[in-house]
């Protein structure tokens, strides 16, 4: 056994459960006793009842227990939400299309999502006229907000996951409050809130709610078996796929593994390699069926992982944070935890907004091992030691304390509240709220920092689902001739990665792409890319695809979206579809008009720092421009490990940076002029 074990017993009854999705012995159960042996079936009518005599509601459940998927349903057999839709908002695209998939699939009778059961996620409104239910993620119900403030079309509200406190969901606590008040003083319809979650501060959000009623289902649980590493690895990802194998040698077949991972990257290249050490004659076991799953995974793809795994197959499904609650997947035995996640945080004294790997919770943790004890006891292995363990934080700070505020604050203004207004359930940092404003203003969305009004071009802004940063390059595109290159630059960074680099073949997949590079840069290069898939013919798209190391499944995102955004300005009126063919300096410089505060001048050999608080950076390896040393770039994001990295660079100058933005850079000079 582990030399440090420790038991946590959670809930040990109803051990008979009949959970049998991968139990490769017995016979399938239907789809409806699947949903009958649910913990949430037992408290239907208790939930209903409690649904119908309460304007607000805290449901609080173990995940698996059925919140998500079954009460809905509940709420609509008993059709509590009379002539209205019942919508269900969730943190991710990912949860909402499944879940959304799953709930239709339960519906019977050949219902297919789009129907009764839609979902409605960025760029993507699977729903109709008939839809009742309709799964969403939250950045979507709050632009519906933008549209209609009291969200008429809803007679139920379901914030779900509200433990996760996403920025999304922090502002529609407030705005759902708002509407449910001013539909009850114009007596209108009225609107029921549930906001329902795995764990949470109860008394907090009750109090918030005009103390609300909270509700608690007890899950159905069995005992984790937590095991800590003796030494601190530095290597979690090798240390995972160790622990797997070390898993893999001992337990039954039938005994699946989940993996906490952080990012896209991390978990293909792991799955390649357990792939790969899989068919080692050498390696122990029955065979291992991978599958993974994130958030930029089509859904089709995402819901493989539900699937049983053939006889004498062990299932291991790599992860990120959304199999943490979001998703619960069957006949999990054992869990691999790396105790790491991937979040953004914004400091307002540099400025710079990081996608940085962190430390889970106290919180995440006990979820993340939770995932195991399912169907029957379990153990988790985290990849941290007990005191590493011990130096973690209880909870997740929540992300309107750590966001940059630009996007909200833009939205807040186009539903007419100015954000140190506005009713939050935490309120934001003071600092962070005027960095977002003194941007906007810069953005010319509002004309000073205590506007409660847009600027006309604020408003046009907002009207995009895009960072204001990006909207305003949309925007610029026009006067600069420049559309059909901006949309398509701006749909690219608005999608995962189009490029493949696959661990083994690194130098290969450069080396092939190595004609798409452009001088001026990442974003130029992406261009060049997209420019010429297209002009590829459409019967040789997957080979081409396939010989240039492109995802083909984000190239065809990208565009999607970039047909989105032409509707949108066409929508805007915004004239033609200008193109500037080779003339890339009027591309370059209608970036600058959105980037302008992503501005990093040249100061020694490969070091530089950024203009807008003189943080000291440097170029991320992944670039096209790593070697070179161009006085100034523009870029799209930064990523930080023991440095922090400059990513999607464009060469810029200086000539222009004062031709374009004069009033930024009379605050804001530079230190050499231009080389
Ligand atoms: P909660 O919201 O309480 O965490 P859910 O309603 O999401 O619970 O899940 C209830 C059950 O439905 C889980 O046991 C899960 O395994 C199952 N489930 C959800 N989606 C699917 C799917 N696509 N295929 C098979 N089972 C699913
Ligand atoms: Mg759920």
């Amino acid at each position: 056994g582990p030399p440090n074990a420790k038991k946590i017993k959670l809930n040990d009854e109803n051990r008979n459960s009949t959970n049998g999705h991968t139990n490769n012995n017995k016979p399938k159960i239907s789809i409806q006793d699947q949903r009958r042996n649910l913990p949430v079936f037992d408290k239907r009518n208790k939930l209903l009842e409690l649904v119908k005599r309460h304007k607000t509601l805290i449901i609080l459940g173990e995940t698996g227990s059925g919140k998500t998927t079954q009460i809905p349903q509940y709420i609509h057999s008993a059709r509590l939400q009379e002539n209205g839709k019942i919508g269900i908002t969730q943190p991710r695209r990912v949860a909402a299309v499944s879940i959304a998939t799953r709930v239709a699939q339960e519906f019977g009778h050949g219902m297919t999502v789009g129907d009764t059961v839609g979902y409605s996620v960025r760029f993507d409104d699977c729903t109709s006229n008939k839809t009742k239910i309709k799964f969403m993620t939250d950045g979507m119900l709050l632009r519906e907000a933008m549209y209609d403030r009291l969200l008429m079309e809803y007679t139920v509200i379901i914030l779900d996951e509200a433990h996760e406190r996403t920025i999304h969901t922090d502002v529609l606590f407030g705005i759902v409050k708002k509407a449910q008040k001013t539909r009850e003083d114009r007596n209108q319809t009225p609107l029921k809130i549930i906001i329902m979650s795995a764990t949470m501060d109860v008394e907090h959000f009750s109090q918030y709610f005009n103390n609300c009623q909270a509700v608690y289902l007890e899950g159905r649980t069995y005992p984790v078996n937590i095991n800590y590493t003796i030494k601190p690895h530095d290597d979690y990802q090798t240390s995972c796929v160790a622990t797997f194998f070390k898993i893999h040698r001992e337990a039954p077949s039938n005994h699946d593994v989940l993996i906490f991972l952080t990012g896209q990257e991390e978990i293909e290249a792991c799955a390649q390699r357990i792939r790969l050490l899989a068919k080692d004659p050498d390696v122990q076991g029955p065979s291992v069926k991978c599958f993974t799953l994130y958030a930029a995974q089509p859904s089709a793809q995402q819901m493989s992982v539900f699937q049983p795994s053939p006889p004498n197959t062990r299932k291991v499904v790599i992860s990120t944070n959304i199999a943490e609650t979001s998703i619960t997947i069957p006949g999990i035995r054992y869990v691999i935890d790396s105790g790491m996640v991937k979040a953004r945080t914004f400091h307002p004294s540099t400025g710079l907004e990081l996608l940085k790997v962190q430390r889970i919770s106290h919180e995440q943790a006990w979820q993340r091992a939770g995932r195991a004890g399912r169907d029957s006891e379990g153990h988790c292995y985290r990849i941290y030691t007990r005191s590493q363990f011990e130096l973690m934080k209880k909870s997740t700070v929540p992300e309107i304390r750590r966001a940059n505020l630009l996007t909200v604050s833009l939205q807040l203004l186009a539903l007419g509240v100015h954000a140190n207004y506005f009713d939050f359930l935490d309120k934001p940092p003071k600092e962070a709220t005027v960095a977002a404003f003194e941007q906007l203003q810069l953005l010319g969305a509002v004309d000073d920092v205590n506007s409660i009004c847009l600027t006309p071009v604020g408003r046009k802004m907002a009207k995009f689902p895009l960072d204001p940063r990006f909207s305003k390059i949309i925007l610029a595109a026009e006067q600069y001739g420049c559309l059909q290159e901006a949309l398509t630059v701006v749909s690219l960074l608005s999608t995962e990665s189009i490029l493949i680099n696959p661990v083994t073949k690194q130098a290969e997949a450069q080396k092939v792409r190595q004609k798409f590079c452009s001088a001026y840069g990442d974003l130029i290069t992406l261009l060049n890319i997209y420019r010429e898939f297209e002009a590829v013919g459409q019967n040789n798209k997957r080979i081409w695809c396939h010989e240039h190391f492109i995802n083909m499944r984000n190239i065809l995102h990208a565009r999607e979206i970039r047909n989105q955004l032409e509707q949108l300005c066409k929508k805007c009126d915004m004239g033609a579809m200008s193109s500037c063919g080779g003339d890339l300096d009027r591309l370059r410089k209608c970036l600058i008009m959105g980037m302008f505060m992503n501005v990093a001048e040249l100061v020694r050999d490969h070091q530089y720092i950024t203009l807008d608080k003189k943080q000291s950076v440097q170029f991320h390896p992944s670039s096209c421009l790593h070697r070179q040393q161009p006085h100034l770039v523009l870029f799209a994001e930064v990523v930080q490990t023991n440095k922090c990295y400059l990513r999607g660079l464009t060469t810029i100058e200086a000539d222009w940076l004062r031709e374009i933005v004069p009033d930024y850079m009379k605050s804001h000079s530079l230190r050499f002029n231009s080389s």
